[in-house]
């Protein structure tokens, strides 16, 4: 099964605009970053509620794509919460805790 693969990106890499928009969400929250690769996600990326195996069950994927790191790994349109979540960058899946860093974390 690689239903998964859904998950990955609708965006492409944008430079500083994306930049300066990782630099004001991390002002004002934890770090965000994949616990695997040290991806941080954008004030854009998007992750898709699809139907999923592993390592999470979850057979109602609804198809919202939506900021995960916004909700908390809520999805709003079927408000399933995914405890894990796949980094666009890698395609890891971390549990999404694992998801907020410390602030001292060195990327
Ligand atoms: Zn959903
Ligand atoms: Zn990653």
């Amino acid at each position: 099964m690689d239903l998964h693969f859904e998950l990955k990106r609708g965006e492409r890499p944008a430079g500083i605009a994306d930049l300066l928009d990782r630099m004001k969400e991390t002002a004002s929250r934890h770090r965000i970053r994949c616990p695997t690769c040290g991806w941080q996600p954008g004030a854009d990326s998007r992750w898709t509620c699809v139907p999923t195996d592993a390592p999470e069950y979850y057979a109602h994927g609804c198809g919202t794509a939506w900021n995960t790191f916004e909700t908390r790994g809520c999805c709003p349109g079927c408000d399933h919460a995914w405890r894990w979540t796949a980094c666009l960058a890698c395609g890891m899946w971390s549990r999404h805790e694992d998801w907020y860093g410390p602030d001292d974390d060195d990327i």
